[in-house]
Formats: C-alpha cells, sequence, structure tokens
C-alpha cells in the first residue's frame, strides 16, 4: 500500500494498526536511524525480519524490517535515509515518547535456500541482513554503503563487509561481487540472498548464475527500492 486514498489507509490502520511509542532514536553511522520501540505485537508476536509499514502522509506508507526483537513488545528498526522522500523525512522528525502506529500482519519469513548464504544489499537492506543473519558464526554479507557511512558500519557489524558508493547505485558493490567470484572467494556458498535496489540485484543475480556460482533457483531476490520508482 505505497499510495492509497487516505481512506483506504485509515481502513488498513484500523486492521493491522499497532499502537507503537518511541523509546529511543540514534544514528549509529551518518544517514542511518536505529529506532527502538514498544510496539503492541501483531498475532504471532514480533520477529525478527518481520516487515511493518508506516503512514508517512495522509496517502502513503512507507516499508521498513524489523531488526531485533528485544522484548515481546519492544523491537528495533534500522533505516537508511538518504532518500529525500517522505519516509526519510518522517522517521527523521521522531522523537522519543512519540507516539506512532507501524502497521503489522503475521509474519511470513523470506524463502531462503542453502545454508552457506551471501548476502548482497545496500543500506535499506542492513536492517534486514542483521536480523536473518543475528545467529551465524560467520555470516557472508557485502553491503554498499555511502562512504562516510562505511567506518561508523563496519565498526557496529566488523563481521560484515561495507564497500563505498560510488557512481550509480549498486556499481561498487557489483565491482566487489565480479572479483570475489573471480578470485574463487565465493567457494562454497549454496544460496544467496540480494535485496535493495531492483536493478542492482538483478545484475547481482545474473554475475552469480553466469559464472555458475549458483542456480537462479538458489537466489532470493526482494526489491527494496528502484531507480524511478517511490515507495516500493
Ligand atoms: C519489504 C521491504 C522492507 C524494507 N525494509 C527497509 C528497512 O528495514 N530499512 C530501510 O532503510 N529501508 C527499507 N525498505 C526500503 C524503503 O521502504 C524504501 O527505501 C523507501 O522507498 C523509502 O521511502 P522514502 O519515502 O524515504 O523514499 P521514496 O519517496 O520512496 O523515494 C525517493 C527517491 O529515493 C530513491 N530511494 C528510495 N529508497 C532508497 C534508498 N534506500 N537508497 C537510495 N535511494 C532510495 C527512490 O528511487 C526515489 O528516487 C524496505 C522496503 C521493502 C519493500
Amino acid at each position: 500500500m505505497p499510495k492509497a486514498p487516505s481512506i483506504v489507509g485509515r481502513i488498513v490502520e484500523s486492521a493491522l494498526g499497532r499502537p507503537t511509542r518511541v523509546l529511543r532514536v540514534a544514528e549509529p553511522a551518518p544517514g542511518f536511524l536505529h529506532l527502538d520501540l514498544r510496539a503492541e505485537p501483531p498475532a504471532g508476536g514480533w520477529q525478527p525480519g518481520h516487515e511493518v509499514q508506516v503512514r508517512v502522509t495522509r496517502t502513503e506508507a512507507r516499508r521498513y524490517t524489523v531488526r531485533r526483537v528485544e522484548e515481546p513488545d519492544r523491537i528495533h528498526v534500522l533505516a537508511a535515509l538518504e532518500t529525500g522522500g517522505p519516509g526519510a523525512l518522517w522517521l527523521r522528525g521522531l522523537r522519543p515518547d512519540a507516539e506512532m502506529t507501524l502497521l503489522a500482519a503475521r509474519h511470513v519469513p523470506l524463502r531462503q535456500h542453502g545454508r552457506r548464504r551471501l548476502h548482497l544489499g545496500d543500506g535499506s537492506a542492513l536492517g534486514t541482513f542483521d536480523a536473518l543473519t543475528a545467529d551465524q558464526p560467520d555470516p557472508l554479507v557485502a553491503v554498499e554503503a555511502s562512504a562516510e557511512s562505511v567506518p561508523a558500519l563496519a565498526r557496529e557489524w566488523p563481521g560484515f563487509r561495507f564497500v563505498p558508493a560510488g557512481g550509480s547505485p549498486g556499481d561498487t558493490l557489483q565491482r566487489w561481487l565480479d572479483s570475489a567470484i573471480e578470485g574463487g572467494a565465493l567457494a562454497g556458498i549454496d544460496g544467496a540472498l540480494l535485496l535493495g535496489h531492483a536493478q542492482s540485484l538483478q545484475r547481482q543475480r545474473r554475475a552469480l548464475v553466469d559464472s555458475e556460482v549458483l542456480d537462479r533457483r538458489s537466489i532470493t531476490t526482494k526489491p527494496y527500492w528502484a531507480t524511478g520508482r517511490v515507495g516500493l
């Protein structure tokens, strides 16, 4: 429901709305916002990787992901804010004690493949990768993010690989992927999760399949945003 008449938004909100209070807001790296929220759980409870929506204007909603579940009614979300869109603007305005409504249905986990997985994405996917790899001792995660955010992100997630964005979205991560394929660094992976910029993840999937590192069925893709589109 990225864009809908306000009456539809209100109906969805009354069906799926979870009353939520902001406990803490932090900026773990330039352009990233960490939200610590007290939120009434939906049916089945909150789960890491749970998809949520917020109504950011009367007619527009934006999607985010639960990064961590700290208590049954306490969750964390990580948002990348360098979009200039109404979602980023709305999130930037949140302060501790603010009341809001999260829209959430019962959690439907992403269908993933393999045991030793490659995770590729941009800042919008970082919270999801954090959620989905929390129980893995040595996760294989590469994320493209703005050059100024990379040092702080690398400190916060020392096990993840961060590459500084440059050129068009996905270009640097694609170079990283091409050289990882070329150098044999992906030997042993049997699945991949590609999230974030739609056009980039198509390129990444093509590189993995064409190089025969993975077959198409072992790759899960989920676009989070696309060039030329708002609010996927
Ligand atoms: C299932 C799902 C889960 C998601 N979870 C998260 C999450 O946990 N954290 C998170 O940060 N994002 C997440 N996203 C992505 C987020 O919903 C989008 O980035 C959204 O477009 C942001 O809305 P906006 O109003 O700020 O920008 P929009 O108004 O949608 O877009 C404004 C402009 O910015 C571009 N744009 C949009 N997103 C990005 C981006 N990330 N980087 C650079 N340019 C961008 C658009 O193409 C457009 O040109 C998720 C998306 C989906 C579909």
